[in-house]
């Protein structure tokens, strides 16, 4: 079954209200193995959208509408989805008698214009609203199923449920199974170009590739007629070959967030982190201390953001900062170090960088960043330059510092915590 959905309401197309129910709608059909081939958004305008619902019932099993229920003029759904199907409307009285009650419930009469609510598309299946006065509706026509949903996403949520457990799910001939890889240290094209020959390869797993700052997912969705055993086999297979080629950049598979799979090595191996912090001033603490049980193992930081701070609170030498600039490895080595000694800790991270829109030079670009992490024996600095704006950058920033020390753990826990990844003799951290 492929789906197309359609957000109706003119407010959506020159106003700035955004379509959410199309995200909502998907996913929850998704989890099904219906794909959503199409979303649309119509403006109040009663040709377009019976004409869009007319070719939309044509090329997919079905489709789904929300908006334009409500009472008014220029909720014109019901009229129109009834025209592309060719049905007639027919008044139900019991729907009125529904809506006077409800009104009635909250002390007032209801107003004569709701009794437009209570038109149903022949035939179709009168979907209650708990919350609001528009009903769903749901009917079939030439073989598509058109759910008619209101709008606002509280009403329509609800609404969509009941219909999705009464007509939809039961009508969904698929078993799927999905799995989902996060990845940070790679940028989406870099991680695409990886695994493209692979996932092309297959129609089944459907792989969606999605990129947020800092931070890129890969989705893979398999489905299958015959059983979740074949779903969850065609799906492992490609899973497999994806996480051989990206190995190096997963920390984690299904809801994770970095910031928690760090936390929780730090505390498997008894370590502690302390930061200081130039570009993201304050964000790498953030995502740090967003963390339920970081305090365990977080110590401490310091956003050391001017020069005179840097040198004067944190302790970065003068000379560094005057030879190298802020903005270099030996400032962000010194940074992370200092940090690490301050505070007493056994890793300190840093982040020295320029965020932009202003400061860059052709030597020192606009998104130039330097990460260092700073441990016992271990010492390992990176270098980046990324693009997107001051936010997307200081975001970036963060997990890449992040990654560094997911990456320096991952290294301890293969070398069993007695060598670093420069081959060098490790503290005995057992201990700690
Ligand atoms: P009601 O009569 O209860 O308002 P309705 O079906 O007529 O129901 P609309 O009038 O079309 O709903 O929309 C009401 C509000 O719902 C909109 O102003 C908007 O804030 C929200 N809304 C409508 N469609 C969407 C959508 N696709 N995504 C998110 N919000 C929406």
């Amino acid at each position: 079954m492929r789906a197309i959905f359609i957000a109706v309401g003119s407010e959506m197309l020159d106003l700035d209200r955004v379509d959410t129910n199309s995200g909502y709608v998907a996913r929850r059909l998704r989890q099904k193995g219906i794909l959503t081939d199409m979303k649309v958004v119509v403006g109040d305008h009663m040709d377009n959208l019976s004409w869009i619902v007319k070719k939309a019932c044509q090329r997919a099993q079905l489709v789904v509408l929300s908006g334009g229920l409500g009472p008014t003029e220029d909720d014109i759904t019901r009229e129109a989805v009834a025209t592309a199907l060719k049905k007639e409307l027919v008044f139900r009285e019991e729907i009125v008698a529904g809506l006077r009650e409800l009104f009635r419930s909250r002390g007032q009469a209801m107003p004569e214009i709701n009794a437009r609510q209570a038109f149903v598309i022949e035939g179709a299946e009168v979907l209650a609203n708990p919350v609001g006065t528009a009903p769903g509706l749901y009917c079939e026509a030439g073989g598509c199923k058109v759910l008619l949903l209101p709008g606002p996403p509280n009403e329509m949520q609800p609404v969509f449920e009941a219909a999705f457990e009464k007509f939809i799910a039961p009508a969904a001939n698929y078993h799927i199974y999905s799995r989902t890889f996060k990845l940070t240290g790679i940028g989406e094209s870099d991680a695409d170009s990886r695994i493209a020959d692979i996932y092309r390869k297959y129609r089944n797993p459907v792989t969606t590739i999605l990129a947020s700052p800092g931070i890129i997912e890969i989705h893979l969705l398999g489905r299958s007629k015959d059983s979740d055993e074949e779903a969850r086999r065609l799906t492992d297979e490609l899973a497999g070959k994806v996480r051989e080629r990206l190995k190096d950049f997963i920390f984690a598979e299904g809801d994770a967030g970095l910031p928690e799979v760090v936390i929780a090595m730090l505390k498997e191996r008894g370590l502690t982190l302390a930061v200081a912090e130039s570009c993201t001033g304050g964000g790498l603490g953030d995502q740090v201390t967003s963390v339920p049980g970081s305090s365990e193992v977080f110590l401490g930081g310091v956003i050391a953001y001017a020069n005179s701070v840097k040198n004067g609170l944190l302790g970065v030498r003068e000379e560094t900062l005057k030879r190298h600039g802020a903005v270099s490895e030996a400032t962000a080595a010194e940074m992370a170090a200092v940090a690490r000694r301050l505070c007493g800790a056994d890793i300190g991270l840093s982040v020295t960088g320029i965020a932009g829109p202003e400061g860059g030079s052709d030597k020192k670009p606009v998104g130039l960043v330097y990460m260092h992490l700073s441990a016992a024996n271990h010492e390992r600095g990176m270098r980046q330059i990324f693009s997107g704006s001051r936010e997307v950058i200081k975001r970036r920033s963060a997990f890449y510092a992040l990654n560094l020390v997911r990456e320096y753990l991952n290294q301890l826990a293969a070398d069993g915590g007695r060598q670093t990844a420069d081959g060098k003799k490790q503290a005995d951290i057992s201990d700690k």
